[in-house]
């Protein structure tokens, strides 16, 4: 969870800013936690403290109505509305949220399952739902199964359907100034990247540098390489101190559940 947190705060200044330059700083004064995070937030709070999913995702939305980048416009209208429903939407924002799924299920089907109900509340186009069911489900696999990088790729071919674009085409499309919205565009951008680097941090940089939708290409990349590296304690630290307290209260809890599960497990 923490890795899509640095992933958005990371990416979150060249989404609509200056274009990422190669040794681009990661943190710095113009960096921000966005709508990624705080759906990330709402998500692990649902599973957390037993919230509906759509409940949570209001209670938060409304809670930080303006962050930085703002919220994609149908995403805002449906939690400004006074009965929100679902928006037949595909975009990138089912993806972006889901990770705390993949880590607070341990069985495959019980991840699937719960990833569909927390796209559908806004999400419920079938791109919208396979995109939140992927990351999950990868996330799942190589924390529980220890799958190498390659297994995700070819079960991503296989049970979701997506061919990931080379790095060299993500770069050409980001380039072309192409904002990737959808899930079916970002989630095999972001699997690629996660792929193609050799650390956490590469993994960051290399979403950020692909352009586009910066910030949630390197959430969703970053929360999967969290299942896969350790996080160095740096980059956990300064992610922590751009975060308000109530998103600092849900994290503690989250990792507090996931300890508890890894020691049961090994009991
Ligand atoms: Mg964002």
């Amino acid at each position: 969870m923490i890795g899509a947190i640095i992933g958005d705060i990371v990416g979150s200044r060249f989404e609509f800013g200056p274009v990422p330059q190669k040794s681009f700083e990661l943190f710095t004064p113009d960096c921000s936690y966005t709508d990624d995070t705080i759906c990330t937030i709402a998500i692990a709070d649902a599973v957390l403290n037993e919230r509906d999913y759509k409940e949570s995702l209001l209670d938060w939305c409304r809670r930080y109505p303006d962050p930085i980048g703002g919220y994609g416009r149908r995403f805002y209208q449906w939690f400004n509305a006074d009965d929100p429903q679902p928006t037949d939407s595909c975009g990138n924002g089912s993806a972006m949220r889901v990770s705390p799924i993949g880590w607070l299920f341990d069985e495959w089907e019980e991840v699937i399952e719960e990833a569909e109900k927390s796209a559908i509340v806004t999400h419920n186009h079938p791109e919208g739902v396979k995109g939140a069911q992927c990351i999950a489900e990868a996330i799942c696999w190589l924390r529980l199964m220890r799958f190498s990088k390659s297994d995700v790729e070819r079960k991503v071919e296989k049970f979701f359907g997506y061919e990931l674009p080379s790095m060299r085409d993500i770069k050409k499309i980001g380039s072309e100034g192409h904002f990737d919205g959808t899930c079916q565009e970002t989630v095999p951008m972001a699997l690629r990247c996660f792929i193609d680097a050799n650390s956490f941090e590469e993994t960051i940089r290399l979403a950020v540098l692909c352009d586009g939708d910066t910030d949630t290409k390197a959430c969703i990349a970053g929360a999967v390489a969290e299942a896969y590296y350790q996080i160095p304690e740096w980059m956990i630290e300064k992610a922590i101190s751009y975060l308000p307290d109530d998103m600092l209260i849900i994290l503690g809890q989250f990792y507090e559940r996931i300890q508890d599960s890894c020691g049961t497990k090994k009991e």
